[in-house]
């Protein structure tokens, strides 16, 4: 087993949208209550699916399998095409096997104030703003970091592989309302009985520090 200690930083206004209902705000942040409040949380549910579209697109150019399907049923189907369960699903998840990949909440490192932001809704055939209809968003300030916790259940060296990079590309891809992040690993456990190889030991340094902080 393996565990890592993430941390996400959004370098834009971050938008993460909760369906609990508010007076106040149109869309509120998602929120979990805690005894001192409710706090802002990005879910792990919410980094697994970016995570799991981050590892689709990068899992052929690592030489591993993926069926690039998140419907169960066409899922299924392309896993008998393929002969069994990509190497994406054997970490993720998929109908009648386990995921290999525990991800807990995000909570914010120190307590922030949110912002609120008013938006223009769309009609979207006409690509234009509708007249009278603002609404309220709120946001995570940009350089705000949230720090989680990955566990990988079985420390196969296609899976090390396969996750850092899938932590890696999701600097480039999406979490939350089209929000940009960035992602930072820091205090590995039980990585040292894993041999990896020469690109893990690369993706692992790459991800030690900040991207968008690079010289
Ligand atoms: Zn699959």
């Amino acid at each position: 087993m393996i565990e890592l200690e993430v941390l996400i930083k959004p370098i834009c206004l971050f938008t993460l949208g909760s369906s609990e209902p508010s007076t106040i705000i149109d869309i509120p942040f998602y929120k979990v209550s805690t005894p001192t409040g409710d706090e802002p949380t990005i879910p792990g549910s919410s980094v697994k699916g970016a995570l799991r579209s981050s590892a689709t697109v990068i899992a052929n150019d690592l030489g591993l399998t993926s069926c690039g399907e998140i419907d169960p049923e066409r899922m299924s189907e392309k896993h008998s095409k393929m002969g069994g369960l990509c190497d994406v699903c054997k970490l993720f998840g998929a109908p009648n096997s386990p995921s290999n990949l525990l991800i807990s909440s995000f909570k914010p490192l120190k307590p922030l104030d949110l912002v609120t932001i008013t938006q223009v809704s769309i009609d979207d055939l006409r690509m234009r703003a509708i007249e009278g209809r603002l609404f309220t968003r709120e946001a995570v300030p940009p350089g705000t970091v949230f720090k989680g916790k990955l566990t990988l259940l079985r420390d196969k060296p296609l899976f090390v592989k396969l996750l850092l990079a899938s932590l890696i590309n999701l600097r480039f891809e999406v979490l939350g309302q089209h929000g940009v992040v960035d992602v930072k690993v820091e205090n590995i456990k039980g990585l040292e009985a894993t041999e990896l190889d020469s690109l893990s030991l690369k993706l692992l340094k790459s991800l030690e520090r900040w991207w968008y902080e690079l010289p």
